[in-house]
């Protein structure tokens, strides 16, 4: 069973190009500045409908701005971003729908502490999207159970663990019925017997046809679930193709050294 029955693949087959749907995030000719550190450089990037992208690069390149200029954490100095055919929002209420069309997991799992996890999957159906109390935690619960985390409905954030944590974290995330999902080194805080458990809910998702932008360096999920692999360095897309021309025959020498760095 996959997360998102509604886009579920009927043939069964698995991902494939002709699955691929119409344009849902297109960054064009963007430009971003720290001050004199200029940390994204011409990005010209186009993100299908149903498309998994996996972004990697050294630390530093970029890959977190980039990601948080989709959901509008960071503003852009030159280009445009769409999303689903739509400029970002500037600000207000607009805002706050973009942010809930964006899901976004993060490394550190951020969830609310003093709430439970049901309530940290409840909150933004209800205030955001409107949504009954009873809807939402008859959604809520349907989501933790597919990610593996149903029976902890009731407890408290510090009372998992980390991968239960980054699992709900991916739920609250879907709860809001997001367009695309961003994905930002979501394993990398995990101890290694639980980076498995995240990917596998990953990889569901995908599956599922869910359009996803992923900073990760989990190749082993890169080459199951990506139709693309971007590679960054220096704030600048330097090389992107398919996951398996990518690691087995990279063009650039910058991807060529990072490679050889952490394979
Ligand atoms: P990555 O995710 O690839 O490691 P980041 O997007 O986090 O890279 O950072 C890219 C560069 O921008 C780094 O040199 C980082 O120090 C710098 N940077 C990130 N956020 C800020 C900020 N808010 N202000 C100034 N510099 C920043
Ligand atoms: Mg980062």
């Amino acid at each position: 069973m996959t997360l998102l029955d509604k886009d579920a693949d009927p043939s069964g087959e698995s991902r494939g190009g002709n699955n691929i749907g119409g344009e849902m995030v297109v960054l064009d000719g963007v430009e971003k500045w720290f001050g004199k550190l200029h940390v994204l450089q011409n990005i010209n990037l186009t993100v299908r409908q149903r498309e998994v992208v996996v972004v990697i690069g050294p630390s530093g390149s970029g890959k977190s701005t980039l990601c948080r200029t989709i959901n509008r954490l960071e503003t852009i100095d030159q280009g445009s971003i769409t999303l689903d055919g739509q400029p970002l929002p500037e600000e207000g209420k607009e805002l706050a729908r973009l942010r809930a069309e964006v899901g976004m997991v993060f490394q550190s799992f951020n969830l609310f502490a003093h709430k439970t996890i049901l309530e940290n999957v409840t909150l933004g159906p209800i205030k955001v999207r409107k949504r009954s109390k009873s809807d939402a935690e008859k959604r809520a619960r349907e989501l933790l159970d597919r990610v593996g985390v149903g029976h902890q409905a009731d407890k408290y954030p510090a009372q998992l663990s980390g991968g239960q944590q980054q699992r709900v974290a991916i739920a609250r995330a879907l709860a809001m019925e997001p367009k695309v999902m961003l994905f930002d080194e979501p394993t990398s805080a995990l101890d290694p017997e639980m980076i498995k458990e995240v990917l596998d809910v990953m990889v569901d998702l995908a599956e599922g046809g869910m359009t996803m932008i992923v900073v990760t360096h989990e190749m082993g999920f890169a080459r199951t679930a990506a139709d693309r692999v971007v590679f960054m360095s220096d704030g600048a897309i330097v090389e992107e193709n398919d996951p398996e021309t990518f690691f087995t025959k990279p063009s650039s020498d910058r991807a060529k050294d990072f490679l050889g760095k952490i394979l």
